[in-house]
């Protein structure tokens, strides 16, 4: 894949990059080992200091970002801006929040352990690899390096090759906040680059956010290296409606849970299971509320989404519903490439999703919805944890027995009930099966790149 900013909202070819070389991914390599060195050994407010710094200059150029980001993956100006923001939130959290995070432990009396004093220590482990997608350009970076950070550890971010621009710009922003130089750098070279790094003995460990595949790959090399890997994977997330729910409200959400980022969200909802009770009333609702979302220049506020981000995607999307409809799928609204340039892609709803079908199994990043009917609790539970995935899921119902089941039954990284699926920096965010494994965000995501090591006086 090239490394070029290509707007998707025309498909012009705006900027080229060419690959780092092998010598100017060695130098970067040895400043993240240099500046790791440097950097365990300050104090966490001081790190603190620089971070509240970087959020700073993040939230005095949102502008320009906002824009940037636009450019390069087409999501709206007010959803970039809210994403820069979001970002420069999560970097004052982390700066707030390390040292009670990383504080020392003592988890028994000292002499349970025949100790005269005892402590577990949360210690930074180096240079962290850290591998990116495009679709929260922003974001989904921060989310690993705020945390990373402020734990003492360096990043190398291997960005999506689609947004070279927006990983630049990240490269150097925390070095603009008071971080030592090299303490969080962008690498621009290919996927097909990554696996091969993790022989260095300078980079400790990977973390992924992407597709199964690249995931996997990644984990391979790691395993190999016995380095241990954080895997942010895909999702084919569920939002069920039950009986008792505010069906006009679930509907309501339920397109907004599609659309956002032109679908092309890893916690968007996907899959669509509606009580037959209230199927009518909410099929009805939600299917409307799709067909008057309105594609468009991301950059003018009547848009509800822009464009897909890159034309492959948006043919994997278009792939995914003609083979649904030629085994049978009823397409609801939408369903088609409109004319004209830029790779728009409109809200589409299918029914009749049969197991045969690709989409009954597969992620589909962009903004089409499968809806199914469901007879009760029982096969509504049952058929969203039948998938590959589990990482969050949407349920609306009022009924606390039906809340008690769903949270415990439900085989998902996150449940979110009578609301959107979401992620906050106080929370931990990640799931299971092959949606990954560890966590980002909160005490957890914190603590998964560092040493948990006992500290045991005689
Ligand atoms: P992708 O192809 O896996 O790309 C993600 C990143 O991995 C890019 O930086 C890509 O680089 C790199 N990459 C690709 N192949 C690689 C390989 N063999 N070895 C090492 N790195 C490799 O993913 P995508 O399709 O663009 O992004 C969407 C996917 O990300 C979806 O499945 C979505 O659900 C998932 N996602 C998950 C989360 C989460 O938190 N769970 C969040 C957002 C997105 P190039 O661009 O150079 O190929």
């Amino acid at each position: 894949m090239t490394i070029a900013t290509v707007d998707p909202t025309t498909g012009e070819t705006l900027k080229e990059f060419a690959p780092h070389t092998a010598a100017e991914v060695e130098e970067r390599i040895a400043a993240a080992h240099a500046a790791y060195l440097e950097l365990a050994s300050t104090t966490i407010a001081q790190r603190a200091e620089w971070m509240r710094a970087a959020a700073g200059i993040l939230e005095s150029e949102v502008d320009a970002v906002s824009d940037l980001i636009t450019t390069e993956m087409g999501k709206t100006l007010g959803q970039a801006r809210y994403e820069t923001l979001k970002s420069a939130t999560g970097m004052r959290f982390f700066a707030d929040n390390a040292e009670r995070y990383l504080a020392p432990e003592h988890p028994v009396e000292a002499g349970a352990v025949n100790a005269s004093e005892l402590a577990v220590r949360f210690d930074p482990i180096g240079v962290v690899l850290a591998v990116m997608p495009w679709n929260y350009p922003l974001w989904q970076c921060i989310r690993f390096a705020a945390p990373a950070l402020m734990a003492g550890n360096t990043g190398l971010l291997k960005h999506a090759s689609n947004v070279p621009q927006s990983a630049l710009y990240l490269g150097e922003l925390f070095a603009r906040g008071g971080f030592p130089k090299g303490a969080f750098q962008t690498l621009l070279i290919e996927g097909a680059a990554v696996a091969p790094l993790l022989d260095d003995r300078r980079i400790r460990a990977a973390t992924l956010t992407g597709s199964v595949a690249a995931g996997a790959s990644v984990a391979e090399a790691a395993g190999r290296n016995v380095k241990k890997t954080v895997l942010e994977l895909g999702g084919t997330d569920v939002f069920v409606v039950l009986p008792s729910a505010d069906v006009q409200r679930a509907a309501t959400f339920g397109v907004n849970a599609r659309v956002q980022n032109s679908g092309q969200s890893c916690i968007a909802s996907k899959r669509y299971y509606v009580h037959t009770d209230v199927y009518h009333e909410f099929a009805s609702a939600f299917v409307d509320g799709m067909a008057a979302t309105v594609t468009g220049d991301p950059r003018d506020e009547a848009t509800t989404f822009g464009p897909l981000a890159t034309s492959r995607g948006r043919d994997d999307v278009q792939e995914l519903v003609d083979d649904a409809v030629a085994k049978g799928a009823t397409v609801l609204t939408g369903g088609s490439v409109p004319d004209g340039p830029g790779w728009f892609y409109p809200a589409t709803v299918l029914t009749d999703v049969t197991p045969e079908m690709r989409i009954f199994r597969e992620e589909c990043f962009g903004p089409v919805a499968c809806l199914y009917r469901v007879d009760s609790l029982d096969e509504a539970i049952a058929r969203s944890n039948d998938s590959d995935f589990g990482l969050s899921s949407s349920v609306w119902t009022q009924d606390a027995g039906e809340i008690e089941r769903l949270s415990r039954e439900l085989d998902f990284g996150g449940v979110f009930v009578n609301g959107l699926t979401a992620s906050f920096p106080a929370v931990p965010f990640g799931g299971v099966k092959d949606s990954g494994y560890g966590r980002e965000l909160s005490a957890f995501g914190i603590r998964e790149f560092t040493n948990a090591k006992t500290v045991w006086q005689a």
